[in-house]
């Protein structure tokens, strides 16, 4: 975990102008990376979509993208859709080594809260040790940290590990893609970890839904009962409605 003198370190190093389009950032948006500008250009996933997948809705029929979920997982929603602005934003956070970014994308990450009548507790999806290793942090725990903070809501960072290493998703398709992430999860510490919370699952980016639905069947095998997926980007699935 990054410590309280590396923050210090990186605010030191980082230049009072946006990550993104490197305008300069006002007094006011000084605990900023991003710029309101570059903010705004994050188009937000807006209803009417499948209640829940968050997807945009079906032309006719069920919707095909979540009818293979395990029943714990009762919804997922993102913030932005992945295109230009939102696509920068996601690759400062995982290749940028500024994980301080994870702020403002948890900001715009606000409408996503799962509504709850109980306690809930944040779960990142866990990168493989050699991927974490190879990075330095885990830029879905970034994701978590700085939604904890906003919401003032415990993150498990050890309940979740992945216990094998999954090719890279880019080029697969739907249905492919949940073949390659089956048992990529496991549960440690789950008496000590889950109690009575909702769970929520934090993912830089849903494609197809496939590693979010993974992990919550993991989750769900070791009893949790209610599960829900946060993400700050979507992207479009061509030719999936
Ligand atoms: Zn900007
Ligand atoms: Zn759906």
């Amino acid at each position: 975990m990054r410590s309280v003198l590396s923050a210090a370190f990186e605010q030191l190093l980082l230049p009072a102008e946006c990550l993104l389009c490197h305008a300069l950032l006002t007094p006011r948006d000084a605990n900023r990376i991003v710029c309101p500008l570059c903010r705004q250009r994050w188009r937000a996933v807006r209803p009417p979509w499948c209640e829940r997948c968050g997807q945009p809705e079906p032309h006719f029929g069920p919707c095909r993208l979540c009818a293979q979920w395990p029943a714990a997982l009762r919804s997922v929603r993102s913030a932005a859709w992945l295109e230009e602005g939102a696509r920068h934003a996601v690759h400062a956070l995982k290749y940028g080594r500024v994980p301080r970014i994870a702020d403002d994308l948890a900001a715009a990450m606000s409408g996503t809260r799962p509504p709850s009548d109980g306690p809930s507790a944040l779960v990142p999806i866990p990168l493989a040790p050699k991927r974490l290793r190879e990075r330095g942090y885990n830029q879905s725990e970034m994701l978590a940290r700085a939604l904890a903070r906003q919401w003032h809501i415990p993150v498990l960072v050890d309940l979740l590990v992945r216990t094998r290493e999954t090719p890279t998703q880019t080029t697969l398709t739907p249905e492919t893609r949940l073949a390659n992430v089956a048992g990529a999860f496991g549960v440690r510490n789950a008496k000590c970890g889950m109690g009575n919370f909702a769970l929520i699952l934090v993912d830089d980016v849903f494609t197809t839904g496939a590693t979010l639905a993974e992990a919550a069947a993991a989750l769900e095998q070791a009893g949790a009962t209610h599960i829900h997926g946060i993400t700050f980007a979507r992207a479009a699935i061509p030719d999936f409605t």
